[in-house]
Parts: structure tokens; sequence; C-alpha cells
């Protein structure tokens, strides 16, 4: 078909190089390579073709609120909202980002005060998110600044960073700084039902998402925002502007393609009959963390959390939480620097602190592949 050769006319991307039974495996990253065998199996029922004559122009909708939101993607994202239950979307605006790390530095922009000159503090929970600290301080702005565990903040004002479920260590979690004049950013990454039971829909000032951890289109780069408040939306939106002048066009029809797809298979299709995505990947997030939980507890040298389990709005049952990392504790004695030790065992892993926490823990990827989660699992397996 013609669109077979449009899309093999130019080399597609290579990707990470294969895992062997003998090679380095790294789930330092979360890369969510997971997701390529629920996309292979629906054929090209989400692929799109974009004709070279469109998405040229810089703007998608002067009428909107938005004018770089993709009409089509926003109708998708809100749809996804309504089917999953995760957040309210309506009387929220919904911008969009290149991925949500985009948006992230966005908010951090528009929370932050202009007038006195002193940098806002923004802090959040240890175990927080390893990227919160360099995203917040790489270009050393005088608008905001890092101020670390949200635990130890004493000041009167601060933006806080809400991870939940938390990357790295799968909690859930709420706002700890109860300060009237602090402001929050909730980045839900996460809150999908393959991940976690849906507890309810989310309601906050700004709500983060991300495609890449939703259906799994990290190179797509594609984020999107809730925002309550429209000056806020309008500063985010500014930042937009002097950032990247919007977002790319070809990634939001490609997105709005793929959450149509998840939601028309949803809606049109009884459970069971066709692979829907969520049970999908909620499936295959099962699988891995019960081999895990099985090493580690023959293991005798590590831990994990907690399972967490709670009655889930989207599965309509009881469901266990089946968090994206795996936030693994050593207790070997001689082994302070965990991280290092695993690296000796050709396992390349983030460790404690990075995320502001001690060396004796690390944070693992349950999101790659199988054959490097297979390695994975018969390297711990092996580890006395
Ligand atoms: N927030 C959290 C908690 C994440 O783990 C990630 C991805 N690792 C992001 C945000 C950023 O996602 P993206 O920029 O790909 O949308």
């Amino acid at each position: 078909s013609s669109s077979k050769e449009i899309t093999t006319t130019v080399e597609p991307s290579k990707g990470k190089p294969p895992v062997t039974q003998d090679s380095v495996v790294n789930l330092d990253q979360g890369d969510p390579a997971l997701y390529k065998e629920f996309w292979d199996g629906t054929g090209d029922r989400a692929t799109i073709v974009i004709p070279v004559w469109q998405t040229m122009s810089y703007f998608s909708d002067l009428s909107g609120f938005c004018w770089f939101v993709e009409p089509g993607f926003e109708r998708e994202v809100r749809r996804l909202h309504r089917l999953v239950g995760n957040a309210i979307s309506d009387g929220y605006h919904l911008l969009v980002g290149t991925g949500s790390t985009q948006l992230f530095q966005a908010a951090l922009y528009a929370l932050s005060p202009t007038e006195n000159g002193t940098p806002m503090s923004v802090v959040s929970l240890a175990p927080y998110y390893s990227s919160y600290p360099s995203v917040t301080n790489f270009l050393n702005s005088g608008l905001y600044r890092w101020d670390g565990d949200a635990n130890t903040f004493t000041g009167d004002k601060c933006i806080e960073l809400v991870c939940s479920p938390n990357n790295p260590d799968g909690g859930i979690r709420k706002a700890v700084i109860k300060s009237k004049s602090t402001k929050t950013i909730h980045d839900f990454a996460y809150y999908w039902p393959q991940y976690t039971p849906i507890i309810e829909a989310a309601g906050h000032d700004i709500m983060l998402f991300t495609v890449s951890k939703c259906t799994g289109h990290a190179g797509t780069r594609l984020g999107w925002a809730l925002v309550k408040d429209t000056e806020v939306a309008q500063k985010m939106i500014k930042f937009m502007e002097l950032n990247t002048i919007g977002v790319s066009k070809d990634s939001q029809l490609r997105a709005a393609k793929i959450l149509k797809v998840v939601c028309d298979d949803y809606e049109l299709s009884p459970i069971g009959k066709v692979n829907h995505l969520f049970h999908f990947a909620q499936r295959k997030m099962a699988e891995r963390w019960s081999r895990l939980r099985a090493v580690v507890a023959t293991s005798g040298i590590f831990s994990l959390p907690d399972e967490l389990s709670s009655y889930c709005m989207f599965a309509k049952e009881n469901v266990t939480a089946n968090p994206p990392f795996a936030w693994l504790r050593c207790h070997k004695d001689g082994v302070d620097d965990f991280e290092g030790f695993l690296r000796e065992h050709k396992i390349i892993t983030r460790g404690g602190t990075k995320f502001g926490v001690d060396e004796r823990v690390v944070r693992v990827s349950m999101l790659d592949t199988d054959e490097a989660f297979n390695v994975f699992i018969g390297r711990v397996a092996s580890l006395k």
C-alpha cells in the first residue's frame, strides 16, 4: 500500500542495542519498550499518514484558548480522561508540551512571582524523581531554585511537586506542605490503571500527564497539562511561545490517533474480545511484579516496598498496584553502594542519592523489553 511505501522510504530509528545473556542490561531510564508488543498487535489501526501539505503552519487553532493545541488532540485527551476517570478535565484548560518535561518547566515559570527578586523554592518529598532537581536548576534561573526534600523545608512559600504514584518508589502521595501560599504541581505521569488503582478523579490546580507512560510513545515527546487558573495557563502558554513557538503538530496528530484507538477499543469492543491497552499493560506489569517479588523473597538480601491494593474505579474491582519502577533495597553486609554493586553484575540502575536518599537503594525500570527484564530477573536470582 502507499502508506507502507511512505513509512519505509526513511530508515526508522535503531533504538537501544539488543540484550543478550551476557551483555550489560540497562534499566536506568524508564524507556517504555514493553508497549511495543501491544502496538505490533494492532496492525496499522493507529498508524497515520500526514500529507506533505498538512501541518505546515505554526498555528493549530487561532480561535481556541491555546493556539498551538490541535483540536483533535484535545478532544481525544478529554475523552480518555472521561473513559479512565483519573482526572477531572471539564472546567480545565488543556495545554500541550514537548513531553511533560517541557510543561513542568512552563509551570515553574508560571508559578514563580517575578516581583521581589528572590527565587521561588521548589521542593518535593524524598525520594523524589531525579529530574526535578536537575531540570529546576540547570539554567540557574533567578525565578526559582531547587530546595530539596519537602519534609525539611522551613520557608513560608514554595512550589511543591507531587508525583503520584511516585517515581521512584510507587507511593501514593498527597501534598505535604500545608501553608496556604504553597503552590502545587501534580505529576500524574503514572496515574493510569496499568500502574495503580484509579481511586479518584483528581482535580488539582496543575496536573501533568504524558503519552510516554500512558501508551508507551515516549519518542513522540508529547505531554499535556490540565490547568484550572486562566492566568496561570496563559503564562504557561507564553513560556511555550518563547521556548519552542508551540509544539509539533505532527506529534499531536499521531498521539490523537493513538488515543482515539485506545478509547474506541474500550467503547466499542467488550473486554476480552480485543486486546485493550490498559488491560494488556496491567497484565504484563502484574506478571513482572510477581516474578520480581518471588526472586526477592528467596534472595534473603533484597527487599521491595509493600504491595499496595485498593478498589479501582476504572476496573471496577480491587486491584494490586504495579509501579513502573522497582525501588529495590539491599541488606547485604558490606554493600554500601548498591548501584555500583549491581553495575559489577552488569545491571545498570539509578542509585538512591539521585532521589535524595541513601545509597543502599536503587530504582529499576519495570517497563523495558521482555529480554532485558528476563536477563535482569536471572541475574538478581543468582546474587547471594
Ligand atoms: N514525570 C515523571 C514522574 C517521569 O517519570 C517522567 C518520565 N521519566 C516524566 C515526568 C517526563 O515524561 P515526558 O517528558 O516523556 O513526557
